[in-house]
């Protein structure tokens, strides 16, 4: 099922989207939902066209946890080796954007990247998941870019500023619960033109390893986003952009890239 978060006449919901196509073809309804997608709930047989609604980002996660360097051509494009234990770092909440919302250009940096990722939803709170349970607390998968803000990550120790910057964190357009997420195309076009092109088969550690990784540190919340790194082709991205990663199985996120206000 493909579930989103949309905005319709000032209220807020869930929805299950219905039908064929994509967000800018058309033909696409959403069946409203009643109740928290991640615990018990029904469709409501009420239906609005994904067209006349404002998609919001899926989830309103309470943190997001990425990890760096784990596609093994993007850490060589980058010059860096491969890391021992993988790397780990947080995009605040006010970073997610959805599907549709502008990328602000940051003030401070004049090299912005676009990172194509497959985005994992957690469906539970948990600790310490064992790797034969990792799928039990994983409620589905979303397209991420993780924007960058490349100059500023290469003179800063810390990546906070770099990779946290408002709107740096695109995810979308919907949650898709029902997917093997262990050998899907991840794309990244800029203005039409492919620019990033891999497979989640290439990573170097499988989403297992990194959801055992990140819950023996911390506890997991329902929401929460898991952002499984970059293949190789990252690059440049100027105002006036419109960036797109496209998932396999799930769907396409679209953003435009703008100057900050
Ligand atoms: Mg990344």
């Amino acid at each position: 099922m493909r579930i989103a978060r949309f905005s319709i006449d000032g209220n807020v919901a869930f929805g299950a989207v219905e039908g064929e196509g994509t967000v800018e073809s058309g033909g696409l309804v959403l069946d409203i939902i009643k109740g928290i997608p991640y615990t018990d709930f029904e469709l409501s047989g009420t239906k609005v066209p994904l067209s006349k609604v404002r998609l919001l980002p899926p989830v309103l996660p309470n943190k997001v946890v990425a990890i760096g360097r784990n596609y093994a051509e993007h850490a060589k494009e980058l010059g860096h080796e491969v890391p021992e234990v993988p790397v780990a770092f947080f995009k605040p909440t006010t970073s997610v954007i959805g599907s549709g919302d502008a990328i602000e250009y940051p003030s401070f940096s004049s090299e912005l990247h676009h990172e194509a990722e497959l985005a994992v939803v957690i469906g539970r709170m948990c600790r310490e998941v064992p790797r034969d349970r990792v799928k039990d607390v994983i409620f589905g998968y979303t397209c991420a870019n993780d924007v960058t803000a490349r100059d500023v990550q290469k003179r800063e120790a810390q990546w906070a500023r770099a990779k946290g910057f408002d709107t740096s964190c695109p995810l979308g357009p919907w949650v898709e619960t029902d997917l093997d997420p262990s050998d899907l195309a991840v794309q990244a076009t800029v203005n039409g033109e492919q620019r990033q092109l891999g497979r989640t088969s290439d990573m170097i550690r499988s989403i297992e390893d990194l959801v055992v990784h990140i819950t023996e540190a911390m506890t997991l919340l329902p929401g929460d986003v898991i952002l499984t790194g970059t293949p190789a082709g990252v690059g440049p991205l100027t105002v006036g952009d419109e960036v797109a990663v496209t998932i396999e199985g799930i769907g396409t996120l679209t953003n435009k890239v703008i100057k900050r206000g």
